[in-house]
């Protein structure tokens, strides 16, 4: 194990715009996940990335030490090449993954999908689950794996046992104006899908008013760093740039989105939305 770095030493070279080393961001990542660092450190942390940037080398180690935050999932061997996810960056309306996940099981894949809360004035798709009354988010990963045995896709949250790195990160990031960071997003994203030890996964990149991110430019940046990070992780990832000047669907409300899922699953639903679930 690393030696332990003191905080306000690492979160001062990143404030001032110095690279931070790997044993360093794994250093941070521990104290994240161990409740040693405080969360005004944190948050210190979150903003000096979010002003400083990463390079692709922060952003990878950065990842991977959040993914190793908790367990990293298995699968039994006869599912080899089958597992596969999907994730959005997020934006209003966006319901894809309710439908897209069944529609994959439905091809046979299994799809072990690490989903989020709301981020910013983007909706979250554990948030949009838990309209159905009774449904668990939380599930361990034997729980996980009993479930895409029997259906094929499962969708939950980050916790103590999963990701518990981007639990904390992911919240503190919402209150702290650093959600629309390039590093920070991608390695949210992908520490989620190193940790499903995918074969395969697509990314729904989007743009545009009501996205994270306002301009294509930015938004093929972020596509950029995500496939280059996903390659390094050995997953075999894809990215869509999608416009997002509106949101997406008619419906936009938990509940409401649920059901135009449910719409679009059943062959309805608004021709953006299925749209959309088929490209990916
Ligand atoms: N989805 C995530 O899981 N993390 C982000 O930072 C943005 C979208």
């Amino acid at each position: 194990m690393d030696a332990p770095t003191p905080l306000p030493t690492l979160i001062r070279k990143k404030r001032d715009g110095e690279r931070l080393e790997d044993a360093e961001i794994r250093s941070f990542v521990r104290g994240v996940t161990e409740g040693t660092a405080q969360q005004g450190q944190i948050g210190a942390m979150l903003m000096a990335i979010r002003l400083r940037g990463m390079d692709a080398g922060e952003t990878l180690a950065l990842t991977q030490a959040m993914a190793g935050s908790g367990r990293t999932l298995a699968w039994p061997p006869a599912w080899h090449g089958l597992v596969v996810d999907k994730h959005s960056t997020g934006g209003v309306g966006d319901k894809v993954s309710l439908a897209l996940a069944p529609a994959l099981a439905a091809c046979g894949c299994k799809v072990p999908m690490i989903s989020g809360r709301g981020l910013g004035h983007t909706g979250g798709t554990l948030d949009k689950l838990e309209a159905i009354p009774g449904f668990r988010v939380s599930q361990s990963p034997e729980e996980m794996q009993h479930i895409l045995a029997r259906v094929g896709c499962c969708i939950v949250g980050q916790s103590a046992e999963l990701v518990p790195a981007d639990r904390v990160l992911y919240g503190l990031r919402d209150v702290t104006a650093t959600v629309d960071s390039l590093p920070l997003i991608t390695a949210s994203i992908l520490s989620k899908k190193a940790a499903e030890r995918l074969s395969a996964l697509v990314l729904d990149v989007k743009f545009g008013e009501a996205a994270l991110y306002p301009t294509q430019e930015s938004a093929r940046e972020l596509a950029r760093s995500l496939v280059e990070v996903g390659a390094h992780l050995g997953i075999r990832t894809a990215a869509l740039l999608t416009r997002m000047e509106q949101p997406l669907g008619r419906a936009v409300g938990n509940a409401l989105e649920v059901l135009e899922a449910l719409e679009c699953l059943g062959g309805g639903g608004p021709p953006d939305l299925r749209h959309l679930v088929t490209a990916l």
